[in-house]
């Protein structure tokens, strides 16, 4: 935490792409994937774009490819040519994985046979046909295969704003944690964990509780590598679902304890109406969260003010929709012509 402006400082994620998204015209047909999530985020985030497609040498542009099931084997088959460039493919994807640096999520072209992380179609034979199953394509698959439980999306889920909420949390959140293994020592361990308390106490409270368990368990014999390792492997599937609304309500209720001698009765039942209209789905959790932070503020409370679960990530990338921001087109601009 920044000492003297009293806000966050964001370490940069990074981010494994499908090139095709708003990176280069890399598709088949030589097009591109326009994201307007994506490029919102290119400023904020590093991001490592591929293309295995090209990477193996398919070319741009090129035969369609899809997933042929055979003996209970995937292949992948361009039905046009008859080529197999599974051998490829398999050789790529583990070139590929192996070389990156950390990388703290993943965002993959949706429903594509090579990028797709779920319901990429899965043919009985390369003559047209109809699937057989659904599943991750061969790259997607490797993905999830080496990262079990980490921010892997399409851009397809992203334009959900819930969904695109949680994968920033999560990357800022690993993002934050590489800086922990880059220093390795066990004062910065200890520092991640207490910025994180509330954070992690929303997403998940047991493993919030092994987390707080491991850091106190330290001693001396142990290799503070090894405790930072165990940590990182509890620490992504803590974070792995998004909070319900009973988690951030119970976070919330816990975090204003600590100003319930200084606030007026007044303003308290200004607080608990923004929480019981967060609860009934009228108003947003933005409302109860700016009410405390602006007591963080006059309060001066050190603790909470360094909890990241009131910054998650940086406040330029929170979106709410355009007509709610007038940032979008001008509502009333007809009106005002009308005679
Ligand atoms: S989906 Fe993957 S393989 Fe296909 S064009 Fe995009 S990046 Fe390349």
């Amino acid at each position: 935490m920044a000492q003297g402006s009293r806000k966050r400082r964001f370490t940069q994620p990074r981010v494994v792409i499908s090139r095709c998204i708003e990176f280069e015209p890399v598709r088949y047909d030589g097009g591109i994937i326009p994201s307007r999530e994506v490029a919102r985020l290119k400023p904020y985030i590093e991001f490592l774009p591929v293309c295995p497609e090209v990477e193996i040498g398919l070319g741009i542009p090129r035969e369609t490819i899809r997933i042929v099931r055979t003996d209970g084997d995937d292949h992948l088959i361009q039905p046009s040519t008859g080529r197999d460039v599974t051998r490829e493919m398999q050789t790529f994807c583990t070139r590929f994985l192996d070389g990156i640096p950390p990388v703290d999520g993943f965002i993959l072209k949706n429903r594509s046979p090579t990028s797709g992380i779920n319901g990429v179609r899965i043919y009985p034979s390369a003559q047209p046909s109809a699937p057989v199953a659904y599943g991750p394509g061969f790259f997607g698959g490797e993905v999830l295969r080496r990262y079990p439980g980490y921010p892997i999306e399409d851009e397809g889920r992203l334009r959900n704003h819930r969904i695109l909420d949680h994968f920033l949390t999560r990357i800022y959140t690993l993002a934050d944690y590489r800086l922990v293994e880059e220093a390795g020592t066990i004062d910065a361990l200890v520092g991640f964990h207490s910025h994180n308390k509330l954070l992690l106490m929303a997403h998940n409270q047991t493993g919030y509780q092994e987390l707080g368990r491991l850091v106190g368990s330290h001693t001396k014999q142990e290799e503070s590598t090894d405790l930072i390792a165990r940590y990182r492997l509890l620490l992504v599937p803590t974070i792995a679902r998004a909070p319900t609304y009973a988690e951030n309500i119970n976070v919330m209720l816990h975090s204003v304890g600590r100003f319930k001698h200084q606030l007026k009765s007044e303003e308290k039942a200004v607080f608990l109406d923004a929480l019981e209209s967060y609860r009934a789905g009228t108003g947003t959790l933005a409302g109860p969260k700016n009410i405390l932070k602006s007591w963080i503020a006059r309060f001066g409370d050190e603790y909470l003010n360094e909890q990241t679960f009131f910054a998650p990530y940086p406040d330029a990338l929170m979106e709410y929709p355009a007509e709610e921001t007038e940032r979008g087109r001008d509502l009333w601009a007809d009106f005002r012509k009308a005679p």
